[in-house]
């Protein structure tokens, strides 16, 4: 694989802690001190990327690469275990990821850390030590958008992230929604969910379980996640967003795009101001009932969500303040869901 001249000075310096080396263990998760990378100002400067270009800010796109880099799979056995292999493919997430091809397969960035911060704020101590340590000291929000990328690297894993029910249908059907596709979010956030708490299991395979279920748990959240009209969840409906037909990405708006980054952006809050905002008049004693329900009860919930309002637009395919008006509260309730009750499985799982 031929480096773009960009990436030259990382590569080396990537390759240098996954290399294969004797005494690591197979479950073990190394992570490079990818945060003194690049050293200088030159190399920052010439690696920040214009975020009207990659639809993301220069650190977001940092932080992004950052994770996929951080994630290394151990090398003693790595012939049977393909694990330079799969280092080496992980890396060439991050060389796509420079070509600018953006992952965009949920909740935009700003989404998914805005769940994730949200449901920081409310584990327990004792599930928040231990996700760190499972994360080697990453925090939710930086692992977020993880499985967008592994998406890049295993696209047997798109299915992982979404489940078509039907507009026209009101229940959800294993065999019509999930197994046609190989699977489905509503299956495989249960799995990880299992997979994560299970203590017989490496630390390797319960980390990378967690780091689904963070995204997971957001991209259920996401209505046009749920919810199918033969349009690829809304992919396939090309709208006008406030006047635009492109995304500052420059990429035709689409309705699901719509969903993923343009509602929340066009808020103008930071991510931190988003949150704030979202759990200002959260009262606790609410909070156990906002989580309930199982995954499939969540997965009815964003369809309903998806067909009385993402759905409804105007036959011009132009999107404005009146529409926005009508589904942001939709937006912010679903964030705030998604954030409690992603809170809630991490501690059911590590609060123990
Ligand atoms: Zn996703």
């Amino acid at each position: 694989m031929t480096l773009p001249l960009l990436m030259r000075p990382f590569a080396t310096e990537f390759a240098k802690p996954v290399c294969p080396k004797p005494g690591l263990e197979n479950d073990e998760i190394r992570m490079t001190n990818v945060e003194r990378i690049p050293k200088s100002e030159d190399q920052m400067e010439r690696h920040q990327v214009p975020s009207g270009r990659f639809g993301f800010r220069d650190s977001g796109f940092l932080r992004h690469w950052s994770c996929v880099i951080r994630i290394s799979v151990p090398v003693r056995s790595a012939a049977q275990a393909g694990g330079f292999s799969r280092w080496l493919s992980l890396f060439a997430v991050a060389m796509l990821c420079v070509a600018g091809a953006p992952p965009a397969f949920g909740w935009g960035e700003t989404g998914h850390r805005i769940v994730a911060r949200i449901a920081d704020g409310q584990l327990t101590e004792r599930a928040r030590a231990k996700v760190r340590l499972l994360l080697r000291g990453n925090s939710l929000e930086g692992v977020s958008v993880f499985a967008d990328h592994y998406r890049l690297l295993d696209t047997n894993s798109a299915p992982w992230h979404f489940v078509d029910i039907p507009v026209s249908a009101t229940n959800y059907d294993r065999q019509r929604d999930c197994q046609r596709h190989g699977g489905c979010v509503v299956e495989q956030l249960d799995h990880f969910k299992r997979v994560m708490a299970d203590t017989h299991t490496s630390v390797s395979n319960r980390a990378f379980a967690l780091m689904f279920v963070v995204h997971l748990v957001g991209d259920l959240h996401q209505p046009l996640h749920c919810a199918d009209n033969n349009d690829r969840g809304g992919n396939e409906v090309k709208v006008v967003f406030f006047g635009e037909t492109n995304s500052p990405a420059g990429i035709p708006w689409n309705l699901h795009a719509v969903w993923d980054t343009g509602l929340i952006e066009h808020r103008g809050l930071s991510e931190i101001q988003y949150v704030r905002k979202l759990t200002a008049r959260l009262k606790p004693e609410t909070i156990p009932a906002l989580q309930a329900g199982t995954t499939i009860d969540w997965a009815l919930q964003s369809h309903s969500n998806a067909v009385h309002f993402a759905y409804q637009i105007p036959a011009n395919h132009e999107l404005g303040a009146v529409y926005y008006r009508k589904v942001s509260p939709v937006v912010d309730d679903s964030l705030l869901k998604a954030g409690l009750r992603l809170a809630g499985v991490l501690n059911e799982a590590f609060d123990r």
